[in-house]
């Protein structure tokens, strides 16, 4: 099938190709990311892959019904940039990679909390300098801690289980509780009890900026916040609130709510105008990394074989496994 995969950086390019010995499908890379501008380019193009900052809007969904889309294969589990009742409307099925690796990204997580927490990235950059001194680096042991995971799916599982290992008491909030998990709280409690809140739910209307001023207010002086979900669960000028006030003492993100204008690309030798990112960039209990949670040899791998298979099916009538269906909200009906 022929293929339009938008914002194409090497790796994928790489991991793709290599898969696609299986798949045999006819791919065509564009460096330039999805939008209103850019969908033009998939004139001709059956299916169309796009990634997490891609955006399916409107304007940008009638330009690729109009060019005969009929697949928009996400290479992402995450969908909120897709205007799924659009899509339904002009018949374009939209599939995704639910799952690729969950350890990925709970590792990412960890790896921010441990980061932050034991302040590497200030120890790394001090022994460069020949600065062995150790003040301001003091940190917390994680055994005995209480953390807080919302949202207990894939990833909020396995991060979930990697924190009982330190010997941390894992508590969690989801709108729809499993039963691996046996201790979970209301919302209120989860904030009030927590040292560290790491968020894994999806970003949704009812999720968007989840954490703002009022939540924040009910978190234990100091507490550790990490986001490696999606930046809207966070409502950034209330988080520096915290930050400067003191409430906030380690903020851990791998999102950012404007980061469509800034991730993924080398912009050293530019100027950034996010005033925002700027002063989030000078708090040196702030640590940010460029969505880069699923970035695993493992991940990709996954990602390449499941769209690739998810467009296989498509081509070959099969039932789509992967598909993100449109269900209309009772207020709507
Ligand atoms: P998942 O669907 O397995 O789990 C999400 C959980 O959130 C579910 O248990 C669900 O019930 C819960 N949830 C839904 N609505 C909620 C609400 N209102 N409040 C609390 N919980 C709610 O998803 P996953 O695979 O575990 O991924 C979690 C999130 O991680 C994704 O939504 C995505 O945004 C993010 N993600 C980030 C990266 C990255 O590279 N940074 C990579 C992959 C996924």
């Amino acid at each position: 099938m022929k293929v339009a995969f938008f914002s194409t950086k090497s790796y994928d390019r790489r991991f793709f190709e290599a898969i696609n010995a299986t798949y045999q499908h006819d791919i065509t890379f564009f460096e330039v990311p999805l939008n209103a501008d850019t969908a033009m380019l998939a004139t001709g193009y059956p299916a169309v892959c796009m990634f997490v900052n891609d955006v399916a809007d409107t304007d940008t969904l009638n330009s690729l019904a109009a060019n005969e889309t009929q697949l928009l294969a996400l290479r992402s589990a995450g969908f909120n940039t897709v205007n799924l009742q659009r899509a339904a409307e002009l018949d374009i099925k939209v599939v995704r990679v639910p799952a690729y690796s969950p350890y990925a990204v709970a590792e990412h997580a960890v790896a921010l909390i441990l980061a932050l927490n034991r302040k590497i990235y200030r120890a790394y950059n001090r022994v460069r300098d020949d600065n062995f001194a150790l003040e301001g680096l003091l940190g917390f042991d994680l055994h005995g801690c209480t953390v807080g995971v919302i949202g207990t799916g894939r990833v909020g599982m396995v991060f979930a289980q990697i924190m009982q290992g330190f010997g941390c008491s894992v508590i969690g909030y989801d709108a729809y509780p499993n039963e691996q998990l046996t201790q979970y709280v209301s919302l209120p409690e989860l904030f009030e009890k927590s040292d560290i809140i790491s968020l894994h739910c999806p970003l949704l209307p009812e999720t968007y900026h989840l954490i703002d001023q009022s939540a924040i207010a009910q978190m234990k002086p100091g507490v550790m916040l990490i986001n490696t979900s999606r930046g809207a669960l966070i409502d950034t000028d209330a988080v520096i609130t915290g930050i400067k006030t003191g409430k906030i003492g380690y903020l851990g993100i791998d999102v950012y709510e404007q980061e469509e204008n800034l991730f993924f690309q080398d912009l050293s030798d530019t100027i950034i105008q996010d005033d925002t990112f700027q002063l989030l960039q000078s708090f040196l209990n702030v640590l940010i990394t460029a969505h880069q949670a699923f970035f695993t040899r493992n991940a990709l791998e996954a990602i390449a074989t499941t769209t690739l298979s998810n467009i296989s099916d498509f081509e070959q009538g099969k039932p789509l496994k992967n598909e993100v269906v449109y269900h209309p909200s009772p207020a709507l009906l």
